[in-house]
């Protein structure tokens, strides 16, 4: 499609994008442009245009890598100075996904009944009938990642964890869950969530996490909940020690300040692995039914998890507590593209570069490797 170039063109009526807006000022374009939430072209599509070009197809033609959908809006840089915006009709468009139409596809994806009892998922604000164009991935809807998703220009947030689990009785922005919503809602940002719905997806998030842990495809469920099945078993091509298994899994998740903490003999030999991301504590005893070497999981408590390893007389199941930011994050950029190739790339997706644990520095003096504290003293030695 070519598009008519020129100071003053008018809007064509019958034409679902406005076109040209001839301005002076880049900065104040950019910021009239995010006022009216009108979508811009990410930064690196301006820069990758040619200054000069005579055409708008010139700068089409320029970037047809990037995915944008027809009908984006784009900025067009042009000589001396100026800036060429091509602007999306704030009216949907017959290109326009609307968010009902990308809900109904997540929820194929997820279906919102096999939650957990406990769970809450699914639309948590937005309008059904508005467009989305862009959207953002995030494991934790925190107030950073909204203004995150407001500021890449999205008009839909994906995540993990649910924003309002419990009873919510103000959303005034005196409290963070409140200032979460009212800053979505007032950037009519639509907010989704797929939690346990998305981890005993398949593919869901102990997929993405079985595949980092070099498990192959047609891993087990690990066990039920909620007449669902939840958690992985599968086993490694070979059996590699303890160490090398948690070093190849810790180098494959996303890095933690906390890092990846492991119970059990470095030079163990492991092959058969169970996982669950996120929390996983309260599944020992299908870990152990299974036979499993070694347990992938987070939120590992004290008590639990000693009691695991006094059970397990220093033997197998081992564990390893990679964190529960790390262990659902992959899950993220699986999501996205799924969902990207399903709308046939009427959307452009994109996945926070936050990161959402909560912790951000450890201090003290590392442990020697192997003290364990219940079968001996290492003080004795
Ligand atoms: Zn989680």
């Amino acid at each position: 499609m070519r598009w008519p170039l020129g100071v003053g063109d008018p809007p064509e009526p019958a034409d679902p994008f406005h076109l040209l807006h001839l301005i002076r000022d880049v900065g104040s374009t950019l910021a009239q442009l995010r006022e009216h939430r009108v979508q811009v072209a990410a930064p690196e599509v301006e820069h990758a245009l040619p200054v000069g070009g005579s055409e708008v197809a010139d700068a089409e033609h320029a970037f047809p890598s990037n995915n944008l959908p027809a009908g984006r809006a784009d900025v067009l840089h042009r000589p001396p100075g100026l800036l060429l915006v091509r602007m999306v009709a704030m009216t949907t468009s017959a290109h326009d996904m609307s968010l009902a139409q990308v809900v109904a596809v997540l929820d194929g994806f997820y279906p919102p009944e096999t939650a957990a009892s406990w769970d809450q998922v699914g639309l948590v604000t937005g309008d059904p009938a508005q467009p989305v164009r862009r959207v953002h991935f995030a494991v934790d809807p925190t107030r950073a990642v909204v203004d995150e998703a407001v500021e890449a220009g999205a008009d839909l947030l994906v995540t993990h964890h649910p924003l309002l689990l419990r009873g919510v009785h103000s959303v005034a922005t005196t409290t963070a869950k409140g200032a979460v919503v009212t800053s979505a809602v007032v950037a009519d940002l639509a907010i989704y969530c797929a939690h346990t719905n998305a981890d005993i997806a398949r593919p869901g998030v102990n997929d993405a996490l079985a595949a980092a842990a070099g498990l192959p495809d047609d891993c087990a469920p690990l066990g039920m909940e909620d007449g669902q099945p939840i958690g992985r078993v599968g086993r490694l091509p070979e059996a590699v020690t303890l160490r090398e298994f948690a070093t190849r899994l810790a180098d494959a998740l996303p890095a933690t300040p906390v890092g990846v903490r492991v119970a059990g003999d470095p030079s163990a030999l492991v092959q058969t692995v169970a996982l669950m991301g996120g929390a996983g504590d309260d599944r020992f005893g299908d870990v152990r039914a299974h036979g499993a070497d070694v347990y992938v999981t987070a939120d590992l408590r004290h008590h639990p998890a000693l009691e695991a390893r006094e059970e397990a007389g220093d033997g197998p199941p081992y564990l390893i507590d990679a964190g529960h930011y790390a262990t659902e994050q992959l899950w993220l950029a699986a999501a996205a593209s799924r969902l990207a190739e399903a709308l046939q790339a009427r959307i452009v997706t994109h996945v926070s570069d936050l990161r959402t644990d909560p912790w951000d520095f450890t201090v003290g003096r590392p442990t020697p490797d192997r003290t364990p504290q219940y079968s001996r003293s290492s003080r004795e030695s």
